[in-house]
């Protein structure tokens, strides 16, 4: 880092140093243009109207102005350009362009083509060397009063203050293989490229570089690889657990349960992310990994984000297990004789346990642990896997995630975790019907909802608000209930939200599980997981509101049966981007395709949700387009520090180290 002090900078540059938050001459470099302009003199044939033209012209005849009101004003002038055109040029609401534009005068105009032969002048220039206007100019993101030209000349002055100073951290060797050019070549062609290739080759070792510090600091600071005891259990009790279902695990499961015990019995530690569509079928591999790690003679803890979920699982773990005489428990915030179950935890009397975050308190202590799987969480961190290593020695990990996230973002997430992918769905699904309506009223498809309730199938109606008061404009899910139980009765409408007791929310699932309940209206705590076969329409109100992932997730509610899943997507905005986006999900079942939409229209955040913590924010590098500069850095980086002796590697494991210190701290 070179403080910002040793740059002899004048007081009006430290001022914009200032209001722009440099603090060191890496700073002023690093801010990079964030598009370019490209002035060349145009072609007679691209004067169409609405064109943005550059043109150089003699003025002819005569400069008029004409006073619009009291403020505006028009300037008028006439020019033969470059092409032999004759140009109407009208400049609005700066006089002295009237002292400056005579006949006879040689300009260089950018402008918008408003008709034929009519141009609307945006930037004249005259007596200027044409090399200044023309070519590739930089535009930079600015702050407050901080004007372009002073950015640029504040950057430029830096430039020229640190030529032959700018340190190459990568090393030479690396370089040369992907053809790289000096960050000092790098710096001086992003701000100032003479063309497009100069562009190129710095955004090429740009970008590389920043993933390569990425991917370092990433693998500097995940857990080690560790070992443990291999696990052994006899395939032939899982083959016939396997052959004991009610239905044919599909190629994907199959392929997946697969990947899975062959780390368990590794002697590494299992670290497996697995994806899968809502619905794709997750949960049974989770029980058979379960129950592979209780033959091989551990424990097992099976983790989901709320209790509802926990609960749902904690039945289907079960259901399958409890007849083969594994002993199965429930421990959630609502558990009553909580000391009691966790001593035979610790005791070992326990084999699965199933709960939401409770497990990880510092109480709860298992004799033998051997196998923690989480359900849908997808911000589990790096802190929270220590703390599950400290829980025992020989802790296989799995997480199970149902937002699907496009491999580069996953592989930037969860660095070296290793992912399996379930793609296909149970076959017999029908799938789901998506409309979309561009009025929040139910009125429309009231009718629709009334046919699914006569052929005893059940409704879920989102709504994003829990009652009038959280935010303005949304329809909210108290409101919505009062009216909805006589719209639809009949038949009985239920009310579920996060304001409610655990218990409340208990008794309600319940009744909606046995069809006690047809119409549930409810806010997103259903996201997650939850299982109602019966369940195959829902609407969701706001429905702009919601990420697509987030509504894709919702979707998955309703096609948990045989019968074709009806979802109804009401918005209020008519809005282009609103359509664009709520097509995509009409359009597409694909929960990786709509996650890779969701991040090129909302970015990473909205698709993690905000919170995400250590989501990576490049400033040139994109997780999505960039595949082959992510690869060769992920590579290098494995390469770097498996070679981390090597003097030639010193000084960029030494930036990953600051890096590391730096995001900590
Ligand atoms: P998710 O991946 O969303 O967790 P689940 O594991 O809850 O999905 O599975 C959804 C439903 O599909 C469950 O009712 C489950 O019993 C059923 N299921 C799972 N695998 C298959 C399969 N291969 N064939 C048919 N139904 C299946
Ligand atoms: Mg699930």
């Amino acid at each position: 880092m070179t403080a910002i002090d040793t740059l002899k900078l004048t007081d009006k540059r430290q001022e914009i140093s200032k209001i722009m938050g440099f603090d060191s001459a890496e700073d002023i470099l690093e801010h990079y243009p964030s598009r370019y302009e490209v002035n060349y003199l145009n072609k007679k044939e691209e004067f169409i109207k609405g064109a943005r033209v550059t043109f150089k012209g003699k003025v002819i005849g005569p400069t008029k102005y004409i006073q619009v009101g009291f403020k505006r004003s028009v300037v008028r002038f006439k020019c033969i350009d470059q092409n032999d055109q004759e140009l109407n040029c009208t400049v609005f609401n700066r006089p002295w362009a009237y002292q400056q534009i005579k006949e006879g005068h040689e300009v260089i105009v950018i402008g918008t083509v408003d008709g034929p032969g009519r141009i609307n002048v945006v930037n004249y220039y005259i007596d200027k060397d044409i090399k200044d206007i023309l070519g590739i100019k930089p535009i930079y993101p600015v702050k407050a009063d901080v004007t372009q030209a002073m950015i640029k000349s504040l950057i430029k002055h830096v430039r020229i203050k640190m030529r032959g100073q700018i340190e190459d951290d990568i090393p030479l060797s690396l370089r040369k293989e992907h053809g790289l050019i000096s960050r000092e070549e790098a710096i001086n062609y992003i701000h100032e490229p003479k063309n497009a290739d100069e562009y190129k080759r710095a955004l090429s070792r740009l970008k590389y570089e920043e993933f390569l510090n990425f991917y370092l600091a990433l693998y500097m600071r995940q857990v080690p690889t560790s070992f443990k005891k291999a696990k052994s259990f006899s395939l032939d009790k899982i083959n016939e657990l396997i052959s004991g279902l009610p239905f044919k695990l599909t190629k994907d499961q199959l392929s997946v349960i697969k990947e899975i015990l062959i780390d368990l019995k590794s002697d590494r530690l299992m670290m497996r992310l697995v994806q899968g569509d809502v619905g794709s079928g997750k949960t049974i591999v989770a029980i058979i990994a379960l129950y592979a790690n209780y033959l091989a003679g551990y424990q097992g803890a099976m983790m989901a984000p709320t209790e509802i979920l926990a609960k749902q699982h904690f039945t289907s773990v079960s259901e399958l297990l409890a007849p083969l005489g594994v002993n199965v428990a429930l421990l959630s915030s609502s558990t009553k004789e909580r000391k009691v179950l966790i001593k035979r935890l610790e005791d070992g009397d326990i084999d699965i346990i199933v709960g939401t975050h409770a497990l990880f308190s510092d109480d709860v202590k298992m004799g033998k642990l051997g196998l923690v799987i989480t359900d849908e969480q997808h911000r589990f961190g790096v802190n929270q896997r220590k703390r599950l290593l400290a829980k025992g020695d020989d802790v296989d990990f799995l997480l199970m995630s149902a937002t699907p996230i496009p491999r580069t973002l996953a592989s930037a997430i969860y660095g070296d975790m290793a992912i399996s992918s379930i793609y296909t769905m149970p076959s017999g699904r029908k799938g789901c019907d998506t409309l979309v309506i561009y009025q929040n009223k139910i009125d429309l498809v009231e009718g629709e909802i009334k046919k699914v309730l006569r052929e005893g199938r059940q409704v879920y109606i989102i709504a994003s608000a829990i009652d009038k008061s959280e935010v303005d404009g949304m329809v909210d899910a108290i409101s919505l209930y009062e009216k909805l139980k006589r719209v639809f009765d009949p038949y009985v409408t239920g009310l579920l939200h996060g304001r409610l007791t655990n218990a409340q929310k208990d008794v309600i699932m319940d009744d909606f599980a046995q069809n006690k309940i047809q119409v549930l209206v409810t806010t997103t705590v259903v996201e997650v997981g939850v299982n109602v076969p019966n369940a195959t329409c829902m609407v969701v109100y706001n429905a702009e509101r919601f990420g697509l992932s987030q509504l894709h997730q919702l979707r998955g509610r309703i096609q948990r049966s045989n019968y074709k899943g009806r979802f109804f997507l009401l918005c209020d905005g008519l809005g282009e981007d609103v359509k664009k986006r709520l097509d995509v999900l009409a359009n597409t079942s694909d929960g990786f395709r709509i996650a890779e939409e969701d991040l090129k229209l909302r970015g990473p955040g909205d698709l993690l949700g905000t919170r995400q913590s250590g989501l990576p924010s490049f400033v040139l590098g994109d997780l999505l387009n960039d595949r082959m500069f992510i690869d060769a850095a992920q590579r290098d980086a494995h390469m770097i520090l498996a070679n981390s002796d090597r003097d030639e590697y010193q000084k960029i494991i030494a930036k990953a180290k600051q890096n590391i210190s730096d995001s900590l701290g």
